[in-house]
């Protein structure tokens, strides 16, 4: 979610994972450079980081493998299969989808839509191999629940090129994914494609997954391994007056319910999302804030369809020294102890019956006021 914008543009083809970190030259930075860190957290030891990234053609191989072995039913589908017109990268790479379950309650869940925030994809793959061959009671009530939609990468062009946004095919602008889904937007193919789905599905609920830079709680000083978010912030200048509030109290119900499940874990540190200079996100243009909104681009949506989304934050980066092998398994698993927290938590009940003040005792620094982009920094 950090809002780095690469000092230049860039005509380079795909990048050829062989490269390497040292070649990449990408001139990434985001917010803090990585720092010396317990060995649980990105390390800057950590090397090679890149070679256990997975890029485009490694994600489809992967979904089809699942597909293969998955004893309930996976299927996995290119948009174009689903019959979405143009539905392509900017380069014409093929997107893809993967459900599973029967339930008539959808859930959205997206990965890589910023292309240098891998682990949402592994994580997403991970999450789809268990709910496709578990056979326990748990597993089998989330498949009679729901119907999972996994799109383990939004964004395969910015994923091989191991950058944030889409480059546009036609003026090579790049265009930031998570902006797109605006009045003014959908000026790139992803944007539209995964919005007409969005639009076929109609989700109950929509789970987003990013990376941000290392970081540190801000009154310990600990590393932080994930940050929960919600990109309308809660008690905010919009979220309130979403379908009633609704939106408003069950997106904090979900982040405090995942923050108390992931709180099991020895591993983790987690804390609220914010932007620099202690201002919450609150963005319109992204895709979960969208989806939030019931956006009705194109006509597409006319009955304003429209449901909560939060999004989760890992710590680490595709930058050099970023990620460190030692802490990577545990940052991917922390994704799907949270997602499987969330889809249990939503249907068992136990969300609902969450206090959400308690989204004030999730350790985040003071609010100072709101990011947004649409006025600006609005005071609180
Ligand atoms: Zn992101």
């Amino acid at each position: 979610m950090p809002t780095n914008t690469p000092p230049h543009r860039s005509n380079r083809p795909r990048l050829c994972k062989a490269l390497g970190v040292a070649a990449l030259g990408l001139g990434l930075t985001f917010g803090a450079t990585p720092a010396v860190a317990d060995a649980t957290f990105p390390s800057p030891e950590g090397n090679g980081s890149l070679s256990a990234i997975k890029f485009s053609a490694d994600t489809v191989k992967e979904l089809k493998k699942i597909e293969r072995s998955s004893r309930h039913n996976v299927k996995v589908s290119t948009l174009r299969e689903l019959g979405i017109p143009n539905a392509t990268s900017e380069r014409g790479q093929d997107l893809y989808v993967a459900t599973v379950g029967t339930g008539e309650n959808h859930i959205w869940v997206q990965a890589r839509i910023h292309g240098n925030e891998p682990f949402g994809t592994d994580a997403t793959l991970n999450l789809l191999k268990s709910l496709g061959r578990n056979g326990s009671k748990q597993y089998q009530a989330l498949r009679d629940h729901y119907t999972f939609h996994f799109i383990p990468m939004y964004n395969p062009d910015g994923a091989d090129d191991n950058i944030r946004h889409t480059t546009r095919d036609a003026d090579n602008r790049r265009v930031d994914l998570n902006r797109d889904w605006a009045t003014n937007g959908f000026t790139a193919k992803e944007s539209s494609a995964w919005y007409q789905y969005w639009t076929e599905v109609d989700p109950m609920f929509a789970l987003d997954i990013h990376h941000q830079g290392l970081k540190r709680q801000h009154d310990t000083n600990d590393p932080v391994s994930m940050s929960l978010g919600v990109s309308l912030a809660p008690g905010g200048p919009t979220l309130p007056g979403l379908s009633g509030g609704s939106y408003d109290t069950l997106t904090r119900q979900s982040m405090v319910h995942v923050y108390d499940a992931l709180s099991k874990y020895g591993y983790t540190n987690v804390d609220r999302y914010q932007v620099g200079n202690n201002l919450e996100i609150d963005i319109k243009g992204g895709v979960v804030s969208a989806m939030m909104l019931g956006l009705n681009h194109n006509g597409l949506n006319p009955e304003g369809h429209s449901h909560p989304a939060v999004f989760l934050e890992t710590s680490g980066n595709t930058s050099p020294g970023s990620i460190g092998q030692k802490a990577r398994g545990k940052l991917i698993k922390q994704n799907e102890h949270a997602a499987l927290a969330l889809f249990t938590g939503l249907m068992d009940g136990t969300i609902a019956a969450t206090d959400p003040e308690r989204w004030e005792d999730i350790p985040h620094a003071p609010t100072a006021g709101y990011q947004t982009d649409y006025a600006g920094i609005v005071p609180k």
